[in-house]
């Protein structure tokens, strides 16, 4: 939470911080609730979440009468908490499953989709050095194919936390090498298999295309326990319209929100759970390999109120 917070702080207006000053004020007019209103779309909220928190928090202040900072906290506190959810299961599954047959058994299947640049090679490595710190084995699957350094970026987070990584000739088919990291995966009896993914948006059809094969054909060995979309949370309503293209393309269970240490916009993780009915499992705080967190809704209110 301390590093959440000064995080999210370094960018001093957090959306708590302005919501709260605003609350503050003697007289809540109409003109404080359009700000209120304008705080938080600026915020990435969304417009549909956003008209639902002003109607409740009017509607709470009103019953309130004379609010005191810490009441006024908080009722903010509540309400955000409530729009966020906290009943969600925002655990990332990667456990395995046993074989058919009596085979070797099959390693738990993660598979991490995203736009390119929005901090999906790094999140693999992250993640991968998570799992590797728990105890267990990792294998990496470079299946960006498309982009030439990526195969590469992903073998240095492996060496680095110690995770071996398959690797397909360069621009060959993301599929086969999705195929053949799991195949691997099952062969040294790992763990968890994390596959990074190629994501060109302007090719709509390819990406329909290549995700869905890459699921279909790493599914011969066994399920997918979990496809996690990597979001950059710098780049607000853009980051909704990649995130409705994915979703159509393959069946997304959990969201990863990066950059979060480089925005006050807190609210996209609002905007894109109402947008996919799927909660933000993970955030990532920094470019370093302990900057991947789970997320905590209380933790994650607590700092942008400050
Ligand atoms: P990919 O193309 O989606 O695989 O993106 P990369 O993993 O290569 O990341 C793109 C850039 O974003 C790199 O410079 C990363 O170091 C950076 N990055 C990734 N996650 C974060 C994060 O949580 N915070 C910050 N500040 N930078 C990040």
């Amino acid at each position: 939470l301390v590093r959440l917070r000064a995080r999210l702080s370094r960018s001093q207006n957090t959306l708590g911080k302005g919501l709260l000053t605003l609350l503050s004020r003697e007289h809540l007019d109409e003109d404080t609730w359009e700000e209120i209103e304008d705080t938080l779309i600026t915020a990435d909220v969304g417009v549909a979440p956003t008209q639902e928190l002003v109607e409740r928090l009017r509607e709470r202040v009103k019953v309130l009468g004379t609010r005191t900072p810490e009441e006024l906290r908080g009722l903010l506190r509540g309400e955000l908490l409530h729009l966020i959810g906290t009943e969600a299961d925002r655990s990332v599954r990667t456990e395995g499953s046993p074989a058919a047959g009596g085979g070797e058994d099959i390693p738990g299947i993660v598979m991490v989709v995203g736009v390119n640049g929005t901090g999906k090679t790094t999140t693999t490595g992250k993640l991968a050095r998570v799992l590797v710190a728990d105890g267990s084995s990792v294998v990496l699957g470079a299946a960006d194919t498309f982009r030439a350094a990526a195969a590469d970026q992903l073998q240095t987070w492996g060496e680095r936390v110690g995770a071996r990584t398959v690797r397909g000739p360069e621009a060959g088919d993301p599929a086969s090498v999705a195929y053949d990291a799991v195949k691997e995966g099952i062969a040294e009896g790992a763990d968890v298999v994390l596959i990074d993914t190629a994501g060109r948006l302007h090719t709509k059809t390819g990406l329909m295309d290549e995700l869905g094969k890459v699921k279909r054909v790493v599914e011969k060995h066994g399920p997918v326990g979990e496809v996690l979309l990597v979001l950059d949370a710098t780049t607000g309503q853009n980051g909704l319209v990649q995130a409705r293209v994915f979703a159509e393309v393959v069946d997304i269970t959990g969201i990863v929100l990066t950059k979060l240490d480089g925005t006050a916009k807190g609210g996209i993780v609002v905007a894109v759970q109402r947008e996919l009915g799927v909660p933000v499992k993970l955030v990532g705080l920094g470019e370093g390999a302990d900057d991947l967190a789970p997320f905590e809704p209380e933790a994650f209110v607590d700092a942008l109120i400050g």
